[in-house]
């Protein structure tokens, strides 16, 4: 088995490296944490275990384990396409 894991020492360490580096900002809606809140977590690639980046539980949450970046291109153009004013208009002429 592949899956990896990081300890709760490792996150931690990670953690900071990435607060000194990127700042207290999710690395993809760029929030900070709540005040008083849980801390950003550390995102990693389950496949490998390499960190990738600090995320906010929202933005973590929604982030699948097999998400990929293809994956996720077709989900925006799905929503793009979905959005009011986009290419499907259900109900109009057809
Ligand atoms: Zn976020």
């Amino acid at each position: 088995m592949t899956t990896a894991t990081l300890t709760r020492a490792e996150s931690k360490a990670a953690h900071d490296r990435l607060v000194a580096l990127h700042g207290n900002r999710c690395s993809i809606c760029g929030r900070p944490p709540r005040e008083g809140g849980r801390r950003l977590d550390v995102d990693h690639d389950h496949k490998t275990g390499r960190v990738r980046g600090l995320l906010c539980h929202r933005c973590n949450r929604g982030l699948p384990a097999w998400a990929t970046a293809e994956w996720l291109r077709a989900c925006a153009d799905y929503l793009e396409a979905h959005t009011p004013g986009g290419i499907a208009q259900h109900g109009r002429g057809m």
